[in-house]
């Protein structure tokens, strides 16, 4: 469940992002009731098993059974919350298309939502390499190692989101980045999943690199973020 939005007096619009047919458009008629039989499984953070009707314009849930609630475990932090609002933003822009498939984007999303909820790691890497590897399954796979333009083979030390990744000293362009080489180790290692790279990383990187994360983000969803302002880089 990635958004929900009101309809009319006690209908809300739900939007989801499936396993199988991708981000859907859904009513969920009388939730907003205090009776309803479903409403409070249609929140934010919530992964539901459903049954839609097919509508003209939108499809209509006529079930829908909870199998995993975060939203209690999120909403009472704000740092794991506000982070995963950024998953849940990012994973409904890349779903751009309705009903498109996309089982990779959903597994991502609901790996990172139970890490978040576990605290397996500090939120803001969780969401640096759920953000990465998102883009990359979106096809905007970043370069860390080899340079972006030409395939030199690195460590490179500059780095730009619009050549798509780090940058040799041939190829770099006005306005790049030139984060330390610990930074950029640990772009690679975000995307990777190598945690044990990223836990033996100073906070400044950590930092250095949630910064790159997250220009390499606007830089490919064209426009910002809503929510994004609101994670607390500083405390990772
Ligand atoms: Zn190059």
């Amino acid at each position: 469940m990635l958004r929900t939005h009101k309809l009319a007096e006690a209908d809300r619009i739900v939007t989801l992002l499936t396993r199988d047919h991708g981000r859907v458009r859904a009513v969920a008629k009388g939730v907003r009731r205090t009776t309803s039989k479903f409403g409070s499984r249609l929140e934010p953070f919530t992964h539901v098993d459903l049954m839609l009707a097919e509508g003209r314009n939108l499809d209509t849930i006529t079930q829908a059974e909870t199998l995993t609630s975060w939203s209690s475990t999120l909403g009472n932090d704000y740092e794991r919350y506000t982070a995963g609002t950024v998953m849940l933003e990012t994973a409904e822009r890349l779903a751009s298309e309705e009903k498109e498939p996309s089982v990779q984007q959903f597994l991502l999303l609901v790996g990172g939502l139970r890490a978040m909820a576990a605290g397996e790691h500090r939120p803001a890497q969780i969401l640096d390499s759920y953000l990465l590897r998102a883009l990359s399954v979106a096809g905007y796979a970043p370069s860390f190692e080899h340079c972006a333009h030409c395939g030199l083979e690195g460590p490179h030390r500059w780095f730009n989101p619009s050549m798509g990744g780090v940058l040799c000293a041939t190829c770099r362009v006005p306005g790049s980045a030139s984060p330390s080489v610990e930074t950029i180790t640990v772009l690679g290692a975000l995307l990777a999943g190598a945690w044990e790279t990223v836990e033996a990383v100073a906070p400044r990187n950590l930092n250095e690199a949630s910064g790159l994360v997250a220009v390499y983000l606007q830089w490919h969803l064209e426009r910002g973020l809503k929510s994004l302002p609101y994670v607390d880089r500083q405390r990772a």
